[in-house]
This record gives C-alpha cells, sequence and structure tokens, in this order.
C-alpha cells in the first residue's frame, strides 16, 4: 500500500462539476468519466455527488424522476445582477446528482451553444455549484472539476468563496480535452464572471492584450492538475500538443499528473448486452461473435459475407479524430475483402465523405452520420477491427470498448491510445493492436495492411489477440484507486 493509500474509515466527500454526464447527457468521453468514476469512487469508500446543469435537452424520463431541493438568488456578473437557481435531485445507484436549474441559460443548446453564450453559461454554472453546495450544507473536501466550462471553480473557490463554507474545499481539475478552452474577450468574461480585475493578468486568466482564457485561470489556481493519460500528460507540455498553453502548463507541472479513464464493464459488457444479436465472452466469442457481425452487415446493409474483414469507426467526425488519413487511404482500404462501418457526427466534410463513399462502394461501406447508442453497440461488437488513427488523443474510450469486445484497435501512437494499446508482437504472441507513429495516411495504411494479414493470414494468433483483449482489465478500478490517493494526499 502506497504512502498516500486511504487509510481504513476514511470517507472523503468528493464533488464533480463538470457540463455533461451519462445518462443525463452526453457528447462524448466527458460524459461517460462524469458517469463511471463516480460510481467506481464510492466503491473506494467515497460519497459523491455531482452537480450539472439541467438543460432543456435532457430527455423527459430523467427530468420526470427529479426531486426539487430548494432555490435562492444568487448574484452574478460585474454589475451584482442576480439570478435564479433551483436544485433538482436524484440519486442511483448510490451517486447523488445535483441539477442546477435556470432557464435562461439552459434552455437550448445540445448542450452547448457557441462559445459566445457558452461563456456566461458557465459562468453561471460554476459560480452556482459552489453556492449549491453551501445551500445544501454538504461540505466536500475537494471539488473535481472538469474541462474548461468548470474551470472557475477553482477561482471563485479561493476568491468570492474563500470565506464560506465551501472555501476549505480542495480543487481538482482535470483536462479531458485541451483544445478547447473557454477564449473570449476580456470584457465579456470580466462582464459575466463578476471576478476581480487583479486575476486578468498573464500569469491566470488573460493571452493576449484583447483576450482571456477560462481554463488558463482554472488551471493556475486548482490544487492539483489531472489529465486522463500520463502520455497526454506530457504532450500537453510541448508546443505540438499544447494548444497555446505548453508553456502555462510546463509552469504548473509540479501539480499535474496523468491518471488513464478506465470504462464501466457493466455498460460495456458483451456477455449481458440486451443491445446484442448474440451475447458472448472470451469463452465463446468464437462461436458467438460471428453472429453479431453477420447481423451488423444486415442492419447496415452490407453484404453478408462471413470472411470479410469489417472496420468499425465510433467517433466525433473532427479534425482531431485522424479522418483526413482515413479518407486519404480510402481507396486502398477497398481491397474488396473489406467493409467499413462509420457511426459518427461533425464536420460536414467527413459527414460528406462518409456518404460519398457509402454510394461508391456499395455493400462495401456503411456511413452512419447520426448519433446512435445502440448502433455504437453493434458496431463494437460486430467489427473485427476498429479505426482510432487519432492526430491527438487525450485518452480515448472508444478503443478500450472495442478490446473490450473483442474487437482489435487500430490506433495512432498518441496520448492514452499509446498508453492502452501494446502493438501485436508476433514472436512474443503480445500486445493488443496494431499501432503507427508519424501522422501520414501511408502509416495508418501500412498499420491495416498488418491487421488485414494476420486476419486472413494467420486467424489462429489474431484470436489469442481478441481473447487477451477481452480479457484486459480497462475497469476503473486502479484508475478511482489513484483518484482516492490523490485525494487523500490533498486533503492531508
Ligand atoms: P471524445 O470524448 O473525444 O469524443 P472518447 O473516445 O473519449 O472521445 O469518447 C467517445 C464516446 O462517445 C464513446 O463512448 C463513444 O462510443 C461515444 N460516441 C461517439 N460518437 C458516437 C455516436 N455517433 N453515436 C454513439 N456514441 C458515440
Amino acid at each position: 500500500m502506497s504512502e498516500n493509500a486511504v487509510p481504513a474509515g476514511t470517507r472523503r466527500k468528493i464533488a464533480f462539476v463538470g457540463s455533461e454526464c451519462y445518462p443525463f447527457v452526453k457528447t462524448g468521453g466527458l460524459g461517460d468519466v462524469m458517469y463511471a468514476l463516480p460510481r467506481a469512487l464510492i466503491r473506494n469508500n467515497c460519497e459523491v455527488r455531482v452537480i450539472l446543469p439541467l438543460y432543456n435537452c435532457m430527455p423527459m424520463k430523467y427530468k420526470e424522476k427529479l426531486e426539487w431541493k430548494g432555490s435562492f438568488m444568487m448574484d452574478l456578473t460585474m454589475e451584482g445582477r442576480t439570478f435564479f437557481v433551483g436544485i433538482m435531485e436524484t440519486e442511483m445507484d448510490g451517486v447523488i446528482y445535483d441539477f442546477i436549474d435556470n432557464k435562461e441559460f439552459f434552455d437550448w443548446g445540445n448542450p452547448y451553444t457557441g462559445l459566445w453564450e457558452d461563456i456566461p453559461k458557465y459562468c453561471y454554472f460554476s459560480k452556482a455549484s459552489l453556492a449549491v453546495l453551501n445551500y445544501l450544507e454538504w461540505i466536500p473536501d475537494v471539488i473535481h472539476c472538469h474541462d474548461w466550462q468548470a474551470s472557475l471553480v477553482p477561482m471563485y473557490l479561493k476568491t468570492r468563496f474563500n470565506v464560506t463554507p465551501v472555501g476549505k474545499a480542495k480543487s481538482v481539475l482535470t483536462i479531458h480535452n485541451l483544445r478547447f478552452q473557454g477564449i473570449c474577450s476580456i470584457p465579456h468574461l470580466k462582464y459575466w464572471s463578476g471576478l476581480p480585475d487583479y486575476l486578468f493578468n498573464y500569469p491566470v486568466l488573460k493571452i493576449n492584450e484583447q483576450e482571456c482564457n477560462m481554463f488558463k485561470g482554472g488551471l493556475a489556481f486548482a490544487d492539483w492538475i489531472t489529465t486522463v493519460s500520463a502520455t497526454y500528460a506530457e504532450e500537453i507540455q510541448t508546443p505540438s500538443y499544447g494548444e497555446g498553453l505548453d508553456s502555462h502548463l510546463r509552469y504548473h507541472q509540479p501539480k499535474l499528473s496523468g491518471i488513464v479513464n478506465g470504462i464501466d464493464t457493466d455498460i460495456w459488457n458483451s456477455d449481458t448486452d440486451t443491445l446484442l444479436e448474440a451475447p458472448y465472452n472470451a469463452e465463446n466469442f468464437l462461436e458467438r461473435k460471428p453472429a453479431d457481425k453477420q447481423n451488423l452487415q444486415s442492419e447496415m446493409q452490407l453484404d453478408q459475407v462471413a470472411g470479410r474483414f469489417v472496420l468499425g469507426l465510433v467517433s466525433r467526425l473532427t479534425d482531431q479524430k485522424g479522418l483526413d488519413l482515413i479518407d486519404a487511404i480510402f481507396p486502398d482500404l477497398m481491397d474488396g475483402n473489406t467493409q467499413v462501418v462509420v457511426l459518427g457526427t461533425g464536420d460536414p466534410r467527413y459527414e460528406n465523405a462518409f456518404r460519398y463513399y457509402e454510394q461508391k462502394y456499395r455493400g462495401f461501406v456503411s456511413a452512419n452520420i447520426t448519433y446512435n447508442e445502440g448502433i455504437a453497440h453493434k458496431i463494437y461488437a460486430g467489427a473485427d477491427a476498429f479505426l482510432v488513427p487519432s492526430l491527438f488523443e487525450p485518452c480515448g474510450l472508444t478503443q478500450l470498448i472495442a478490446m473490450r469486445y473483442g474487437t482489435v484497435p487500430i490506433v495512432r501512437e498518441t496520448g492514452g491510445l499509446k498508453d492502452t494499446v501494446q502493438p501485436y508482437n508476433a514472436e512474443l504472441n503480445d500486445g493488443n493492436g496494431f499501432t503507427f507513429d508519424k501522422y501520414l495516411p501511408a502509416k495508418l495504411l501500412e498499420a491495416v495492411n498488418n491487421a488485414r494479414n494476420l486476419f486472413f493470414g494467420d486467424r489462429w494468433h489474431w484470436d489469442e489477440m481478441v481473447r487477451r483483449n477481452m480479457q484486459k482489465d480497462v475497469s476503473w478500478e486502479k484508475s478511482a484507486a489513484q483518484y482516492t490517493e490523490l485525494y487523500e494526499s490533498l486533503c492531508k
């Protein structure tokens, strides 16, 4: 047991503050983490409350379950304008979720709108989160904030709230994706946040004479910074991955660490997954997984040929995800034996490219330009291999899900992809997938070809890798223990 391991009996109170959380609202991996990590923490002797905006876009079936806990008026802005703060609560498997209700801020968007409106929205949300904790008289030991939307929390905590009960809490700020930072004009943030003028300086919020950056300020004020893999923690301190904040992060490096994400192994369990045609596990996948492949081919209007190599892609369709590499090698992917199933939404450039390939290569390509959890499960189960050739990837969850479902990942060696997918080694009969380093189409194609060679040429070793991946521990347990140790070290 390491020095900071939790002494038996110490039950820490942790408040999570973030802008999305499965199953209420999810646009990407942040939503998964906000759901799964609190559940893992309560198994680690923590008491967890998750604070979220009550977005109008949240499905009615969840809204109906909420219980009213109270309301108050809170001042915001430089002028001290007052705004309504309602608290609606629900409990799910031991985790309490407090939703902040305010129609002026949360009535539109999906849940995000555009930076101009999102800045006031998340200034309000960050301040209201602390006010809610005081109102509920539930004072956490640690407030764990997620991404730029919650990044003013550490700043409010040490300024406007430092002499209130919640002021004694420590703060952790986790970087899930540094690309999004909450940058705006200095007057805009000064007005909405109501934060004191002295914080709008270069070490804290200011980035140039006109603009400031909410994430930068939060990183300066947080007691600890984490990001979602050890490699990304290193990468963001370099100009290539630092998104303009590399020197700021190098300065704060003594309080920065990487803890890799896991996945919720109850939701992502191929043996109990009711969305699958034929659930399977590491013992019976050889007999059962082919039925999921056939079902995927049939539902996706692909030629139902068992021997084809099916490549899956479930992703936001943005530059981050390496889609220009896939676009560049698409004709080479179409060798007559390979099928591609895409699920995602995003940049019209990629949406249209995949629609075009679906038309061009009928029976071989299926482009599902939508967000759909059910189809995602079917792809993870029905595909043979899974593409994640990201330009950068803080952690990445899809490769973890793919491995758990016995679908072999093909990834670029960056961020969490590098930390979670060990390259296949034929001599040692070891590794989890096919990897490449340089961000070049030829390198991705080489990795795909290596995968195809093994799939078509040496199925025994391929199946061994599938079995190994399905047995790999991709759960939250180890990482939750690391977070608990971190909280404990901050509370000392
Ligand atoms: P990011 O957070 O950068 O989008 P991650 O790999 O961390 O990427 O997490 C993506 C999560 O969102 C995964 O759970 C993935 O299955 C899910 N996802 C992404 N796009 C879709 C989609 N179009 N439909 C359903 N689920 C999706």
